[in-house]
Order: C-alpha cells, then structure tokens, then sequence
C-alpha cells in the first residue's frame, strides 16, 4: 500500500521569538500517525509573506497532505489568507454559509459583529470552508491535483475540534491509509545499549513491516514496536506473537506495557496480594512516597512513610541504633538494613522499603562520592539490599533512587522471590 505522507506548518512570529510552545504541530503528528499518515516534516515561519509562500511550495514538493495552522486572525499581522490566495492564483469573496456561521457566533455570545469580524467570511475562491464551530476563523480546504493543503486556526482547541470533527474524517475518506499500531514495551533496571545487546537476536528477526525503538528516558527504556498493515487484528495479533518471544531474552526487565508507569504496576501487584508497605526515606526526601501516592487507590497499601533526613532523626525518631550509624555511617549497608526492617515493624507492614545516599553536590567522601545511594526492600522472609552508583545530578539521583526501589520490590516480592 501506498504511503501518505503528511507535512505541517505552523504559521507565527510569536512561535519564532519563543513567546508560544507550538503545540499544535506535536498534537497533529499523533493525530495523523493514528490515522495512518506518516509526518515527514515540521516546519515553523513567521508571518512574512514570502517565507510562507516559500513554505507552501517545499512541502507540496514532499508530501501528499500540508496541514497549515496560524495565521488565520482577523487584524494585519495575520498573512495565511492572502498567502494562499495568492498560491492558489485567486480571489476572496464573502462566503456566505461561513458569513452567517459567525453571524451566529456573535450573537449567540450577545457582541456585535465588527466589519473586521466579517472579514473572516472571506475566503479564497479555490478553497472548501470547513466550519470552525469554536471560533470565528473558518478552516480551508484546498485540492492541488492529487494532494491537499488544509489550513486551521491557530488557536489549538479550534484547531483540535476541526481536526477531529472534519478534517480526520475527509483525509480518510481521500487517501487510502494503511493501518499503525503502535505497543509500548517498558523496562526498568537495564541501560539502552545493555538492552540492545541482550535481544539483538530477536530484533535481527523482526519482519520489515514491524520496526523497533529504542526510548530511553530517566531510569527506564521504553521499547516500541509498530506494525503496519491493512487489518488493525492482523498487527495486534502479530505485535503480541513478537512480545512472546521478546520475554525469554528480556522479561525480567519488562515491567509493563502502554501507559502502565512502575509504581501503577508495584500498586497492582501489593493490591493482589493483598499487601502493605512502608517507607523509610532519606536522600529520596519524600519523592519515593510521592511516586507511590501518584497512583489512585494506593491508601489500599501504602500506609506510610518517614523521612529520617538528619543522623538525630535517624536514631531517636526511627530507631537506627547509635552504633550502626557511628560504625558504618548513615549512607552503608547495615544502616539500610535497619531502615528498612524497622519502618516495616513500626509502621506494621507486610512491607518495608529505604533509602540512603547522597544526593549532592555536597556530602561527598573518598569512599562514598556523590551518587553513592543503598536501597533495601524488607518483608518477613527477607531483606535485600542493593548499592547503587548513580549520576552527581541530584535531582537525578532523586528520581533514579526512587525507580529503583520500586524496581527492587517489583522483584522481591513473596510470589516473585
Ligand atoms: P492565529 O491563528 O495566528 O491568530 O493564532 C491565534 C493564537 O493561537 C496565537 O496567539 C497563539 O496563542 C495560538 N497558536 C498559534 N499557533 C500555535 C501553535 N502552533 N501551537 C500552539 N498555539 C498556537
Ligand atoms: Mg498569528
């Protein structure tokens, strides 16, 4: 099947001089790759006539559909209009359907309709009005031969109801679309090139039609697999056949699948199991606790948390004996242990879980430099420990302790150990 290449264009000086994040062209992109239109480019120009008439012509040389938002008020700055009248070789006349559209507009929110109002009713002759049912800027259907230029109000909740309500609807009815389906694979506690290496043998097998990315981000790699084809059954079907043989190589490290996040699953996994938890956290400074209450529900199991920060807390609120602390320090392998037992004692729980380190950029030693984290996961059968060696970025060494303990317990849990 023939590939539909789409391009976008976002028309704005107030997106070149940084005042507005262009969210529009990100909200297209997942909008057409839903549909089955590959985006091969964005591009972003001012309001300068020739830039976009420059604009206009580049894309129509790539790509099959050119969505065009911005552009489209009723004062000066504003260039779409005549831009693509003057592309399309003709005139603007007063459409009448659109003239009693925001007509209508205007007296349905009791405002009087200025003649620079009902200039918006000028359209190009060469273009189909597509109803702007939000606003007053009507949208404008072009066909070039076999390719279309659409373009939208700037204004991304006009622009969305357009997309979604018109302009989806008639690309599909124009262009035969194959079929993307897209899963998301995630995995913690194993880096990106670790990852590739370990399941290169499968990768090398997947089929043509089905490719993979690599998405890494802070403590965790997301895999996604996308398949194209012409029955959405067909691709899931086969999505999930590759997944199967994806888990032998990989398992362990996956966690879950679309928008599952790790403390979502560890919530599912303690709610099954009918399962409570505490938390002991030092250089995490509540953040740890935090990721684990984002998820709805989660009062079911977590029952709660401390954060002995200073040596004094340590040992007079928690219980660290004086000992351990002086023998080892607060960021050491026995001090976690105790944490994490006695948290779970104290507050009751099947579970206990800490956190120890430094976070920096101060705090540092010779034998314990700035990333230096201990994390231990308790439960009445056993206590794990684990040392991790981190960034000298605190905030990231924050987030990354965190993962890791909900890491930690994802694996060593009771029906898991
Ligand atoms: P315009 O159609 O140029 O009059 O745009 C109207 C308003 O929509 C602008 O003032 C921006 O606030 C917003 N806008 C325009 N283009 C974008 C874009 N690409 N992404 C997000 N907002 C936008
Ligand atoms: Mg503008």
């Amino acid at each position: 099947m023939k590939k539909i290449y789409a391009e976008i264009l976002a028309i704005g000086d107030e997106l070149l001089y940084g005042q507005t994040l262009d969210t529009n062209s990100h909200w297209i992109s997942g909008e057409l790759d839903k549909a089955g239109i590959k985006v091969i480019r964005r591009t972003t120009v001012g309001d300068i006539e020739q830039e976009i008439l420059t604009a206009f012509a580049e894309a129509e040389t790539r790509a099959d559909i050119i969505l065009i938002t911005g552009g489209l008020g009723p004062t000066s700055d504003d260039l779409t209009k005549p831009c693509l009248c003057k592309y399309f070789n003709c005139g603007l006349e007063i459409n009448q359907e659109a003239l009693t559209e925001i007509t209508e507009f205007f007296k349905s929110r009791g405002r009087e309709l200025t003649e620079l109002n009902r200039q918006q009713a000028a359209l190009p002759t060469a273009c189909e009005k597509i109803t702007n049912t939000l606003g007053t800027a009507p949208g404008m259907w072009f066909n070039k031969r076999d390719k279309v230029f659409m373009s939208m109000p700037g204004v991304p909740h006009e622009m969305k109801k357009m997309m979604t309500d018109s302009v989806i609807p008639k690309l599909l009815e124009k262009f035969k679309t194959p079929i993307i389906q897209h899963q998301i694979i995630k995995t913690v506690g194993i880096g990106e090139s670790f990852l590739a290496d370990k399941i290169s043998s499968w990768e090398k097998a997947l089929p043509g039609h089905l490719k993979l990315a690599y998405l890494p981000s802070l403590g965790e790699v997301k895999l996604r697999l996308t398949g194209m084809g012409s029955s959405q059954e067909e691709i899931k079907h086969e999505i999930a056949e590759w997944i199967e043989k994806l888990k032998p190589l990989a398992g362990e490290y996956i966690y879950g699948y679309g928008e599952e996040s790790l403390e979502s699953v560890i919530g599912n996994l303690l709610r099954e199991q009918k399962l409570t938890i505490a938390v002991a956290e030092s250089c995490t400074g509540g953040y740890l606790s935090h990721l684990i209450t984002s998820v709805p529900g989660s009062s079911d199991y977590f029952l709660g948390s401390m954060i002995p920060y200073a040596y004094e807390i340590k040992m007079r609120q928690l219980g660290v004996k004086p000992e351990t602390l002086e023998k080892y320090g607060a960021v050491s392998e026995p001090t976690i242990i105790e944490m994490a037992n006695i948290v779970r004692a104290k507050f009751n729980t099947n579970i206990g879980v800490a956190t120890s380190g430094i976070a920096g950029p101060g705090g540092a030693t010779p034998e314990k430099p700035v990333g230096t984290v201990w994390i231990a996961y308790s439960d009445k059968h056993q206590t794990v420990t684990r040392k991790l060696q981190l960034s000298k970025d605190r905030m990231i060494n924050i987030r990354m302790a965190s993962m890791a303990v909900l890491n930690l317990i994802r694996l060593s849990l009771p029906s898991k150990s």
